[in-house]
Order: C-alpha cells, then sequence, then structure tokens
C-alpha cells in the first residue's frame, strides 16, 4: 500500500532563512504539491543554546512571504523529549543501544578516518569498565544498508565501517539529530523527505534507526546544495528573508533555476505566487551530476 504523499521542511532555527534553505524548502514543497500532497514544516531546535523562537519565527514569516504554505501545525522538536526518551528506551530495552564513556579525544586518538571524522572503535560497546556514561550510541553492523535516491540513484553504505556506532544521546544531554529525525518523520507520517545532499550520508543512520524501530522508511530524494564561488555550502551568508516583494520574486526565480527550472520570460519579475503555481506544473526532479 503506498502512503498519501506527505514532505516535509525541517530547519534547524539557528538563523534566518538563507539561500540554501531556501532551495530545500522550495524543492520539497513543489514535489508535495506537485503529487497533490501534505507538506509540513518541522523546526528542529534541539540544540536550544544555538536556536530561538525569534529564528523560527522569521523562518516561517519568509515561508509565508514566498508563498510556501504549510499544512498542519508547526512541530518542534524541543516539544518532544519524551518521544526521544521512549525510542532510546526501545533500543536500549532490545539491546541495541548502550552507554559510552568515551571522551572525543580518546576516539579521535584511536581510530579510522570515517565518511564523518572517526569511526568509533567500539571500546564501549561490551561494558563501560568502571567508567560512567557519557553518551549513548546505536549497535551497527556491517551489511550494506541500500536504498534508491528519487535523483541520485541506488546509495549503499556499510555503516560499522564507514561510521561506526553512531550517538542517539549526547553527552550534554541532547538526542541526537539522526534519532529525532527518525522518530518525527514517522510521527508526522512523513513518506517522501526531499532536503539537500548535505544530509545524504546521513540517510543509512536514519534507515538503521528505522529498521531498529519498526518505523517505516521514506523515499529519499536529496537535491543539489547551493554552494557560494568557494565551493562552500551557502549559509548565513544569504540571508533569503525579510526582502521587498521584488526582490523576493527574485530570489525566488534564482532558487528555481537552481533547481533547473529557469523562469519563462514572461514571468519575470511576476509575484511568487504565479512563479509558485507555473512551477508546480512544470516540476521535475532535478537530474543528477554528470
Ligand atoms: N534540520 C536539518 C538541517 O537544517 C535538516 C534535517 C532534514 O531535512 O532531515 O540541516
Amino acid at each position: 500500500m503506498t502512503r498519501p504523499y506527505t514532505g516535509r521542511f525541517a530547519p534547524s532555527p539557528t538563523g534566518p532563512l538563507h539561500f540554501g534553505s531556501l532551495v530545500a524548502a522550495l524543492g520539497s514543497w513543489l514535489d508535495a504539491r506537485a503529487q497533490k500532497g501534505r507538506w509540513l514544516v518541522r523546526m528542529e531546535d534541539l540544540d536550544a543554546p544555538r536556536c530561538s523562537q525569534a529564528h523560527a519565527d522569521a523562518i516561517l514569516r519568509a515561508l509565508e512571504g514566498y508563498g510556501l504554505a504549510w499544512d498542519g501545525p508547526i512541530a518542534y522538536q524541543s516539544r518532544r523529549p519524551e518521544a526521544y526518551g521512549a525510542a532510546l528506551g526501545q533500543l536500549v530495552a532490545a539491546g541495541l543501544a548502550y552507554p559510552c564513556a568515551c571522551s572525543r579525544k580518546e576516539i579521535a586518538d584511536s581510530t579510522l578516518e570515517g565518511i564523518e571524522g572517526p569511526v568509533y572503535p567500539g571500546i564501549c560497546r561490551g561494558g563501560l569498565q568502571g567508567r560512567s556514561a557519557r553518551a549513548w550510541r546505536v549497535r551497527t553492523d556491517d551489511a550494506p544498508i541500500c536504498f534508491e535516491d528519487r535523483r541520485l540513484g541506488r546509495q549503499c553504505q556499510r555503516l560499522e565501517s564507514e561510521v561506526g556506532d553512531f550517538v542517539v544521546k549526547r553527552a550534554d544531554g541532547l538526542f541526537a539529530y539522526q534519532l529525532a529525525v527518525v522518530v518525527d518523520d514517522a510521527w508526522q507520517g512523513i513518506s517522501d523527505v526531499v532536503r539537500g545532499a548535505d544530509l545524504l550520508a546521513s540517510t543509512a543512520r536514519q534507515i538503521h534507526l528505522q529498521r531498529l524501530l519498526g518505523l517505516p522508511t521514506p523515499r529519499y530524494c536529496h537535491l543539489p546544495v547551493a554552494q557560494n564561488a568557494a565551493g562552500q555550502k551557502l549559509s548565513k551568508q544569504t540571508r533569503a528573508n525579510a526582502l521587498p516583494l521584488p526582490a523576493q520574486s527574485a530570489l525566488l526565480a534564482q532558487a528555481l533555476e537552481f533547481l533547473g527550472l529557469p523562469v519563462p520570460e514572461e514571468l519575470r519579475g511576476a509575484p511568487c505566487p504565479a512563479l509558485l503555481s507555473w512551477a508546480t506544473v512544470h516540476w521535475e526532479i532535478p537530474r543528477p551530476p554528470t
């Protein structure tokens, strides 16, 4: 049975909307609307010191300004610690997660480089040996985890050797992004994750957690990531909100072009709703790099 299309945009409100997050919001919105699906917004505000309600509100006002209307209430991860605690409890009860006493330095000193820094060498897998727990990690194995990305095709990763047992609750007491995103994608009934390719490498970890927790795996589509001339991911530099209307429409046109939908001459300068109606009809997943 295919689930009704439900997409989402899940920004971390650590700053205002920037061009990179506008592209992710727009791509997931267009994919949902083109399939007559729902589109939800979730604030990934677990990292309280780095996030603020003011940034969350500014992002929401910016989405409204672009005409990227969402369905249903906004979800806030900061309000759901019980749900993440229950998921961790489920993993621990099944022997799938364990406490870890290792410091960053210990891990960095003793190990192989993986796809995102050092691979955890499993020091605490067999127990804490009298040391006190700092973080919680989920067990991995080396069977490849594969999925079909709608843009990039088949992707496979061996977690144990490429990432290692990864953190699901951090030493500072915060639940990790990987756990929260999996719990919330299932809770919100997300059928389709459309997001930037900077998160491609996280997907196998998320599928692993979905399998361990008995949760469904959404379809995934990783969009190109906007970069500046120096090849760095665009973030705070290009603020995409609080712009006057003509600038907003020009930036939306630029984001559409970035996603492979150059706005036709007769629509140049048209207000955002007109650009979005046109784009919903013409939306296609952007081509993969050649
Ligand atoms: N909150 C993450 C970010 O802003 C995105 C999470 C996701 O789309 O899975 O990078």
